[in-house]
């Protein structure tokens, strides 16, 4: 019999190659074990994912309660279920008079394809504009709008119509015009390493599009539901966006996400025509049951008032050290650059050998990703610290010439 080891490396479909997989059989808070008993610390909540920590009871409740009533039951839209309605409302609570009506559906990349179908039908244009190292999924609307040619290339011919301005760069929103649908932005930019928007640029890209009647969107996926110390990132500036796109954190572990925009907004996806976006499990009952109880339990927690002081900590202690070059910070997502890309190369290897789960940046090859979940305490960020600091001391060891 194979083992699962070899069952993974010869029926999974990969999106990359893995030379060592481990086989993680359990998960609790930060941590994650293996079949061999072994523990791991979670640095990166699943790309963002589980803000509340792996396995919280009350999560696990409400996914056991909704899956005992029932699960699936018809296409999205025709019937009430309450898991759905009753967390639209909660989203809506937590959000400005203008993004009042949520879409649920699957992922994140789905989330970006509905944002881009009702900017297109909302402003009855074509042209679409995203960013320079900015990573949005990867369907084929969301990698049209993919800040990277060499991801992008390999799937040509993509969407048409499409431009691709740099980030904080004010004099480039003057390509934002009169033919523009939509605008598509991460209010901090997570793939590119943490880059965090210059003071005014996001107010400046506000007033461009109003200008121009182009409809921002804002891709919260990675950043939104706490993780930068607000509950939404776009709360740090003074900024709203036309349609708010939502996902991994979204679902307290489960697969979910949303488009949010304004009810009139949203009506164009009803009429003409009618069935504009239709997904079968946007919006699962059980997803959208964590999704309410991983709210609940960021804001009963108070996860986000505390989630730039566990930051700071991180980057206070991890700023002093050799190697370290800059710690670009928001929250709990740090991005922590070192001085080179091969000593980058070798930390990587150090973290999996001391089992920390760290992860790298799409489009930043010397910068390295802390993103734990924001149930972490005070004693498991200095644990998690110290073997950082151990692991940077041996790659620096390690790459001395
Ligand atoms: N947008 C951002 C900023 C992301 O980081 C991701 C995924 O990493 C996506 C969109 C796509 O989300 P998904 O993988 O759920 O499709």
């Amino acid at each position: 019999m194979l083992s699962n080891r070899q069952l993974f490396s010869r029926y999974m479909g990969l999106p990359s190659v893995v030379n060592e997989p481990v086989e993680i059989v359990g998960a609790k808070g930060i941590h994650l074990y293996d079949d061999a008993g072994n523990e791991y610390i979670d640095l990166v909540s699943g790309v963002s994912v589980s803000n509340v920590g792996h396995a919280h009871t009350e999560v696990i409740e409400a996914v056991r309660k909704q899956s005992e009533q029932y699960m699936h039951l018809m296409v999205y839209g025709k019937f009430v279920q309450a898991p759905q309605v009753m967390l639209a409302e909660r989203l809506a609570s937590l959000l400005p008079e203008k993004l009042r009506s949520v879409y649920f559906v699957n992922s994140g990349s789905e989330a970006i394809e509905g944002a881009i179908k009702l900017a297109r039908r909302v402003s009855g244009r074509t042209e679409l504009i995203g960013f320079q190292n900015a990573y949005h999924g990867g369907s084929m609307g969301a990698l049209s709008l993919l800040g990277n040619e060499h991801l992008k290339n390999a799937f040509r011919p993509l969407l048409p119509d499409t431009r691709m301005l740099q980030f904080n760069n004010i004099k480039a929103l003057e390509q934002i015009t009169e033919r523009t649908a939509c605008v598509l932005i991460e209010p901090i930019q997570a793939e590119a390493g943490i880059i965090l928007p210059a003071p005014g640029y996001l107010e400046a890209l506000r007033v461009r599009c109003n200008e121009t009647g182009a409809l921002l969107i804002f891709d919260e996926i990675q950043m939104g539901m706490g993780r930068t110390g607000k509950m939404f990132a776009f709360e740090h500036s003074s900024v709203v966006p036309d349609i708010l796109c939502l996902a991994k954190a979204l679902g307290g572990g489960m697969p979910l996400g949303a488009f949010i925009s304004s009810a009139e907004n949203m009506s164009r996806l009803t009429y003409e025509p009618e069935l504009g976006h239709i997904t079968t499990f946007g919006g699962h009952p059980v997803c959208c049951a964590a999704s309410m109880a991983a709210i609940e339990v960021i804001v009963k927690n108070k996860l986000i008032e505390d989630a730039d002081r566990k930051g700071k900590m991180f980057a206070e202690e991890l700023i002093q050290l050799n190697g370290v070059k800059e710690i670009r910070q928001a929250g709990l997502m740090l991005g922590v650059e070192l001085i080179d890309e091969s000593l980058t190369d070798v930390i990587m290897h150090e973290f999996s050998l001391n089992r920390l789960i760290v992860d790298r940046f799409l489009f930043n090859p010397t910068t390295f990703r802390i993103a734990p979940p924001l149930t972490i305490t005070d004693h498991e960020i200095s644990k998690s610290v110290q073997l950082i600091k151990k692991c940077l001391f041996n790659a620096i060891n390690k790459t001395k010439p």
